[in-house]
């Protein structure tokens, strides 16, 4: 039989699980917190449960843990790439931020992507299959051990759709939130989304807290369908309005991401397009040079997402240009993982 996830459990299915071996209920909450508050790596650590228990546990349940394949650290800022090795031999990549109000977390949540953007390194390598909610969670446990400094925000934009792995990122919020747990406010997440819009809807439904945050990319339906076929089944019109939606459900500010392209999305008719777009939405706009990719041939630079800024500023609309960070590490979102991916085949 195969053995539980016990880091996947919220606590009341744990609770379940612990009542199931004859226990009391009272130590699943021990239990959760060694996994949760104490981030303990082996049952053995739990020096109030007793040896029949924890002996229990090792024979029903696993406890997953990541390793650290690689780590670049940046030689500009402190940002630090962590490539990690999941259980199965598949990779993942996790990016550590510092900003002035403190750590941020840049998490996978699929082993690659199946939406296909064209100027995304994530998802030319195809895709393998979703995280679990525990190892989405481990990328920040994992790292916190690393560092050694707690982290206090987290952003779900690393590998990966987090809306095509809607249960189990559902099911990680509520872990990383557990007020007996990790405890961190949703408020301090953000969610990026290529926009799977009914996804979104629900999202909204369930009013958590969290910030959304949608790749837009294009502003009109022909030229994001070209880059982000994403577009061809849910339209801008239909993104936008759930985004709307969203922030009137939350009372979030919705952030709209815009990877400038040269020669694609950059010139002033496409700022005039977006300021049209989102004109009376209360939102933000995040400009992006796109970093490139070596498959393919789209460029930019930190001065043609300045230059997109100041034709929405004559059109008087705010954005902000995204801080460079790591850019010594930069390795496009996904490369790392390809390339160990193609180094392991290699190998067989
Ligand atoms: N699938 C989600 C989250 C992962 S991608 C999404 O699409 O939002 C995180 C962000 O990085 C997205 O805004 C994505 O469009 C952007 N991105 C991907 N490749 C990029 C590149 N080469 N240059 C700049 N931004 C890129």
């Amino acid at each position: 039989m195969e053995k539980i996830d016990i880091l996947s459990l919220t606590l009341s299915e744990l609770e379940k699980e612990i009542e199931l071996l004859g226990e009391k209920k009272f130590r699943a909450k021990q239990i959760f917190q060694w996994l949760h508050v104490k981030k303990i790596r082996s049952f053995d650590e739990m020096s109030n449960i007793s040896l029949e228990l924890r002996t229990k546990l090792s024979v029903g349940f696993c406890l997953k843990s990541l390793n650290i394949a690689r780590k670049l650290e940046s030689c500009i800022d402190n940002t630090v790439k962590y490539l990690y090795k999941l259980s199965d031999g598949c990779f993942i990549e996790t990016v550590l931020m510092e900003y002035s109000h403190g750590l941020s977390l840049c998490v996978s949540t699929q082993v690659g992507c199946k939406m296909g953007c064209r100027f995304c390194a994530s998802t030319i390598a195809g895709f393998e299959r979703n995280l679990e909610p525990s190892e989405i969670l481990l990328q920040l446990y994992e790292t916190e051990r690393d560092c050694k400094r707690k982290i206090s925000g987290i952003v779900l934009m690393g590998i990966g759709e987090p809306l095509d792995n809607f249960d189990n990122v559902l099911k990680f919020l509520k872990l990383v939130s557990a007020p007996e747990g990790n405890g961190l406010s949703l408020r301090h997440i953000t969610l990026s989304t290529c926009g799977i819009v009914p996804r979104i809807n629900e999202l909204a439904e369930l009013g958590l807290g969290l910030t959304l945050s949608v790749s837009l990319h294009c502003p009109d339906n022909e030229g994001r369908s070209e880059i982000m076929p994403v577009n061809r089944t849910y339209n801008i019109k239909e993104l936008i309005c759930a985004t709307k939606k969203y922030a009137e459900k939350t009372g979030r500010r919705v952030t709209y991401e815009y990877a400038v392209i040269d020669g694609v999305n950059g010139e002033r008719e496409d700022a005039q397009k977006l300021a049209a777009l989102l004109k009376g939405i209360n939102c933000h706009v995040n400009l992006i040079p796109v970093n490139s990719v070596k498959e393919r041939n789209y460029r930019s630079s930190r001065e043609s997402a300045y230059r997109f800024q100041k034709y929405l500023t004559d059109l008087g609309m705010n954005a902000t240009v995204r801080r460079t960070l790591g850019s010594d590490i930069e390795a496009a979102c996904g490369q790392l993982r390809r390339e160990a991916a193609e180094k392991s085949e290699n190998k067989r």
